[in-house]
Order: C-alpha cells, then structure tokens, then sequence
C-alpha cells in the first residue's frame, strides 16, 4: 500500500439538506483547512450547494444518495 502525500487536494463528505421530493444527498468539500476546523460546518460543495460537512462519513460515499455532480467534479469514477 503506498502512501500519499498531504498536498494534493482533499474532499470531505458533506450532507444537503432534503428539498422537498429530493432526499438528502452526500456531496464533495474541498477541504483547505484542517479537518478539525470543518467538521459540522456548513461549507460551499462542489456543485454549488451549501452542505454540512460530516467527517465521519467517507468521501467518496458508500452511500447510494450521492450527488452526481459532485461525484464528477471530485474525478472519482464510480464503480
Ligand atoms: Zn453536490
């Protein structure tokens, strides 16, 4: 297993709120601080949705509730 280096860009799991129909969805955060700073914080996603950011979530979601969007803009090729 090899190891990675810190520098590269690092994306947190973040919880929407549900709207209306939509269920509440798992999105990418671009995480520029230290975790700790941003845990429970309601941050910008990646599409452009305020979420809050969930630390013991992983991102990419194993959860089947994630938004498509952010799963793209993250590069993560789902499965
Ligand atoms: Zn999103």
């Amino acid at each position: 297993m090899a190891l990675t280096t810190f520098a590269t860009t690092t994306f947190a799991a973040a919880r929407s709120r549900a709207h209306g129909p939509t269920a509440a969805l798992w999105h990418a955060v671009e995480v520029h601080r230290l975790p700790a700073e941003v845990d429970g914080a309601c941050e910008l996603t990646l599409c452009g949705t305020l979420a809050r950011v969930a630390l013991d979530e992983p991102w990419p979601s194993s959860s089947r509730e994630v938004c498509g969007t952010c799963t793209t803009l993250a590069g993560v090729t789902p499965a």
